[in-house]
């Protein structure tokens, strides 16, 4: 694993890349696309890749099952959940990918936000190393503490272990400032990047709108959009956005995994 920009090796042959489908919430779209008036439907994803000979790592984890009790009023208003079946929960759609939570070798994020961190409720008492941005995660404590930003993120506990080999992170600050974005080059598909939210939907990409109410550094994010495009077009990238229900699910549709 790699944060400073340099592209990973190739993964090996055999690396499959699956798109765990972990339910639905609503928004008004003014939080994901400035002007946005409408209500929009969002999937919650993560992204597991099983390497030959070094196992399963996942990439983000959606929301707490139990989102009454961890968000709360105003948050499950602001954000309800639209679908949310057995097979969404995450250690059932890890399941249905074929694989157990259990041999989960590590946990990436690229930002901490309840919504991509909740999952982490799965790992708590376990020595699964949790990999996250030194920015991300102070922030992530601070605005707990302080409740300078409150609701967006959980109480959690995280650290930084040894890398992994073929997958990079690059730093891409804007939504928050230690967001990380995940690439992945694989033998067949090409290379997928997995921009958690430094692009909630496609628009925020493709028509190059920018972020609403949830951006916080417009700037920065700006600069990480031109660091995406430029690594689009090196690799040829496939991008899966941190929300967009109709892009995750033409490629969770298309194959069982990416390889
Ligand atoms: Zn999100």
């Amino acid at each position: 694993m790699s944060v400073t920009g340099i592209s990973p090796v190739n993964c090996p042959p055999g690396t499959k890349l699956h798109i765990l489908n972990l339910g639905t919430l609503q928004a008004d779209e003014g939080f994901l696309v400035r002007g946005g008036i409408q209500r929009r439907d969002l999937i919650s994803i993560a992204v597991l890749i099983n390497r030959p000979h070094a196992g399963l790592v996942l990439f983000e984890t959606g929301c707490a099952e139990d989102i009454d009790t961890q968000w709360g009023i105003p948050m499950t208003g602001v954000f309800p959940r639209t679908e949310y079946k057995e097979e969404h929960k995450l250690p059932n759609a890890i399941r249905k990918a074929g694989y157990d939570i259990g041999n989960v070798k590590g946990v990436i994020f690229g930002h901490l936000h309840v919504d991509h961190a909740g999952g982490l409720e799965h790992f708590m008492g376990t020595d699964v190393p949790i990999y996250v941005h030194e920015l991300e995660f102070k922030l992530a404590c601070w605005a707990v503490a302080t409740n300078a930003d409150r609701g967006v993120y959980l109480a959690n506990y995280l650290r930084s272990s040894r890398p992994f080999q073929a997958i990079a992170l690059h730093h891409a600050p804007g939504h928050t400032p230690g967001l990380c974005i995940m690439q992945v080059n694989l033998e067949k598909d090409g290379t997928i990047i997995c921009t958690t939210d430094q692009y909630h939907v496609k628009e925020n990409h493709l028509d190059k709108v920018p972020q609403g109410w949830l951006a916080r550094e417009h700037d920065d994010w700006v600069r990480s959009a031109a660091m995406v495009d430029k690594l689009q077009r090196l690799f040829n990238a496939r991008l899966l956005y941190g929300h967009d229900k109709e892009v995750a699910e033409m490629s969770i549709n298309e194959k069982a995994y990416f390889e």
